[in-house]
Formats: structure tokens, C-alpha cells, sequence
């Protein structure tokens, strides 16, 4: 009767004792921005409803790790967490109000991230991301500061770190807020980084010497969107010739590796978020699969230093409120599939069409190339009456724009989004963040210490912890 019990603790101690006999080298801590377990979950199935609408799932590449935990993730100030507070929880595994970044609530106190425990105790460390460096998520890993939108102070904090590999979008604001500062370029090269960009430079980054920072070419990122927020373009809306997430991470893991002192590496997916934001479910789980082709690269790595490496995955919160079915026991994921780019360009094509005083059957002509409608997608009288209503509202001279927190859309192009979700049946209850749980995803050493209900300031604890720093 008693034996199972006895027999999980001596197993339990010979995890333990191999976990704390030999530390990882290598540790991965990759944060999906606003992905909940329900945009996981949402892109497994569509990928299987790809699959000729089969009803099933097809595991994305962190589903299938090991270890599984569930994380809460409310803030010191918020039962709704923003990115800068739960950025500094999964980097310090301190809890600190809404809008503050990698300090404790009273905006005074500095508090130490994994990333400088880890640089600290001799490891390589790079941050990478698919928006821009200096945001909350990335930002919580080497800067202090009271506000997250000090977006020069936080750039000129990570010249200051010392981090060997930074990579993801360029600086917000690269000469200050009112362009009066000296170019946060040129103090990164007096600190010692070569500033590399794009995929061409990028192909050859292995002979660059010094520290990195690697961003995309000049002019590329989604530039329309307000308040100048640059990323990554989004995966759906990306060509050829455009950097990805998954190639930063694949670079950062080779310029780390050479370093030959083990490394921590932090990747965010981060406009998953802005995905959400706008409740565009097929750009977001494009933007999550992208995301998962980047652990991709670090299980890859990790496959080949199996008993060395620990990759945990996690989010920092869940975005948009995203249910999986709205009303008839049915998910028709499949439909999502004719959505061709992101809500953010669909609006930037109808708005230059507007511009141009396009008429309704090229407003048409737009959303049957784009998305699909009327080609692949029957409407209803009524979806098509408020197509028509919103575009009689652009041409009528009225505010045609809808503003959520990283893009100011069309109203015509947020209508026909709206309406394909629906359709697709993925429900959204939310344009900001929720307070559901999220999933942690773990493999390699110390990974069986991801598992129950955890708080999202355990993890730093714990991977710190695990890893000697
Ligand atoms: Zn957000």
C-alpha cells in the first residue's frame, strides 16, 4: 500500500540528485506574447482542419514536450496583467505593478533578472524578438525603469548590459523622444556590438566579431503601424527576403554556442499579441506557429545536448479572450485558410483604394482576393449590409478607422475580419488582455519541476535555481 508513494519520493530524490549534479549549460526561456492555452489549442486544430477539415489536432512542437504547468498570471497592481509587469515577473520572479519594467512597485527598487544572474556566472546571453528590442517583454530582461514607454532609456540600458546577442525589430525611439539624443547605434558600437541587418548580413553573421545586434534591413517591419511600433512583418504578410524569428533564434543559438561558456537565451514571440489585439485569429496562429518553428530551433539544439539543455516555454498572459466555438457546437477553422494577410494590410490596401475613390465592387474585388468572400466564403444579407455600411461610412467622410493598442485599422477591413472570425466560429470576448491561466511547456534538465498550478513567478525562480545561477 505504501510502496508507490515511497517509491515516487525515491524516484523524485534521483531526479533531484541528477538535476542539481549537473546544472544545464544551456537554458531557453521562449515566451509567447499573449498566448493562451485556448490560441495553442486554436492552432493545433486549424492546422488539422487544414488537413481537409478533419476534427483532430496536430501538435505544434512545444505540445509535445514532457512537462506541462499551469500559470497564473495576475500583477501586483492588476487581476489583468500588462507585458511590463509580467515581463518582470517571468524575468526577476518578482511581482511589480502594471506599466513598470524590471523594478518593484514603488518604482525604486532595482530587481535582477535570470538573464543578469546567468551573464553574471560566466554564461553567454541573448535576447531576441519578433517586435521591437526594447519592448516590455525583451525589456524586462536588461533594463530598469519606472515606465516601459522610456523606450530610449531602455535602449540605452541594453547597450549597457553587456549581453553578448541582442536580435528581433530595431529601437523605438533610436534618437529619443523628441530626436534630440545621440543615435542609440552609435552607443551600441562604442559598447562593442556590430549592428548586423537583414537576411543577407544575417547569412554570414558567423564571421562577425563582438557582440550583436541584429535587426531587420531599413524599411522593412509593418511601418503603418501607429505610435511607430515597429516588429518583424507578421508571418502571414512576410516575403522572401524578410528576416524571421525562427532564422534570429537559429543565429543567436550558433553565436551563442560558439562562445563555448554554455548561455541563456530568451525568444519572444511577440506579435502574437498584436495578433490578438485585433482579434485576427489567422494571423495569430500564424504568428504562434511561426513562433513555435523558432522552439523548433532550440529542440533541435537541444537534441544534441540532451543532458545539458532545459527549454521552458511559457506566455506572459493570454490576449483577447479567445473561446473556441460561439455558438453551435461547431469549429469551422478551415475557412481561416482563405484569409491571404494580416488585418493591419488588408486595411493598408483598402484605405490606398478609398484614397482612390474605389467603388464597392473593387472594395469587393479586395476582400474576395484577400480573404476569400463570396469566392470561397458565402455572407449572409446582413454581413453584407454591414460590409456596405462601413464603407458607405469611409466614403461619406467619416472616421473610417478602428484603434486597438497596436494599429489603427479600417473600419471596412475590421468589419470583414469580424466577420470571418465569427463565421469560423472563434470567439473573442476582449480587445485587451484576459486574466486566464496560461501553459508552461518544459524539456530537458530540471524540466519535471514544470509541472501543476504555478505562479508566473516561479518560473525565473526556478530556472535559476536549477541552473546554479
Ligand atoms: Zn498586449
Amino acid at each position: 500500500m505504501h510502496l508507490r508513494p515511497i517509491l515516487l519520493s525515491v524516484l523524485t530524490s534521483i531526479f533531484y540528485i541528477a538535476s542539481s549534479a549537473a546544472p544545464p549549460k544551456y537554458v531557453f526561456l521562449l515566451i509567447g506574447d499573449g498566448m493562451g492555452i485556448n490560441q495553442v489549442a486554436a492552432t493545433e486544430r486549424y492546422h488539422a482542419a487544414l488537413d481537409s477539415g478533419r476534427i483532430g489536432r496536430e501538435p505544434l512542437t512545444m505540445t509535445q514536450f514532457p512537462y506541462m504547468a499551469l500559470c497564473h498570471t495576475y500583477s501586483l497592481s492588476n487581476g489583468v496583467t500588462d507585458s511590463s509587469a509580467a515581463g518582470t515577473a517571468l524575468a526577476t520572479g518578482n511581482k511589480t505593478a502594471n506599466g513598470v519594467l524590471g523594478m518593484d512597485s514603488t518604482r525604486t527598487g532595482t530587481l535582477t533578472s535570470i538573464a543578469e544572474l546567468a551573464h553574471k556566472s560566466g554564461r553567454a546571453v541573448g535576447i531576441v524578438t519578433s517586435v521591437s528590442i526594447d519592448h516590455a517583454t525583451p525589456g524586462a530582461f536588461y533594463a530598469h525603469v519606472p515606465s516601459r514607454k522610456h523606450y530610449y532609456r531602455i535602449g540605452e540600458q541594453l547597450a549597457a548590459s553587456g549581453f553578448e546577442f541582442f536580435g528581433g525589430a530595431d529601437f523605438l525611439q533610436p534618437t529619443g523622444k523628441h530626436n534630440d539624443r545621440r543615435h542609440l547605434h552609435h552607443i551600441l558600437a562604442d559598447s562593442g556590438y556590430t549592428v548586423v541587418k537583414g537576411l543577407t548580413e544575417y547569412q554570414s553573421i558567423d564571421s562577425v566579431p563582438g557582440k550583436i545586434f541584429l535587426t531587420q534591413a531599413d524599411g522593412r517591419g509593418n511601418r503603418q503601424l501607429r505610435r511607430s511600433r515597429s516588429s518583424l512583418p507578421y508571418a502571414i504578410d512576410r516575403t522572401l527576403d524578410d528576416l524571421t524569428l525562427p532564422q534570429i533564434t537559429d543565429a543567436a543559438i550558433r553565436y551563442l554556442d560558439a562562445t563555448g561558456r554554455g548561455f541563456f537565451l530568451m525568444v519572444e514571440g511577440g506579435a502574437i499579441d498584436w495578433a490578438c489585439h485585433s482579434n485576427d485569429a489567422a494571423t495569430a496562429f500564424a504568428e504562434l506557429s511561426d513562433f513555435d518553428t523558432a522552439i523548433a530551433e532550440a529542440y533541435r539544439f537541444y537534441l544534441s545536448h540532451p543532458d545539458e539543455t532545459l527549454i521552458v516555454v511559457t506566455a506572459d498572459h493570454e490576449t483577447g479572450g479567445l473561446a473556441l466555438g460561439n455558438s453551435d457546437y461547431a469549429l469551422h477553422f478551415d475557412m481561416l485558410s482563405s484569409q491571404q494577410c494580416s488585418q493591419t494590410e488588408l486595411s493598408k490596401i483598402i484605405a490606398e483604394a478609398c484614397s482612390r475613390s474605389a467603388g464597392w465592387d473593387d472594395i469587393r474585388t479586395i476582400l474576395s482576393d484577400r480573404i476569400g468572400f463570396w469566392r470561397y466564403i458565402e455572407l449572409s444579407d446582413q454581413d453584407e449590409a454591414s460590409l456596405r455600411e462601413a464603407y458607405d461610412r469611409t466614403m461619406g467622410g467619416k472616421n473610417g478607422k478602428v484603434a486597438n493598442e497596436y494599429s489603427d485599422d479600417d473600419i471596412i477591413a475590421v468589419t470583414a475580419i469580424g466577420i470571418l472570425n465569427k463565421s469560423a466560429r472563434c470567439g473573442w470576448t476582449t480587445g485587451a488582455h484576459s486574466g486566464a491561466p496560461v501553459g508552461v511547456y518544459a524539456i530537458g534538465c530540471g524540466a519535471e519541476q514544470f509541472t501543476g498550478v504555478i505562479d508566473n513567478t516561479d518560473i525565473p525562480r526556478r530556472i535559476a535555481s536549477i541552473s546554479g545561477y
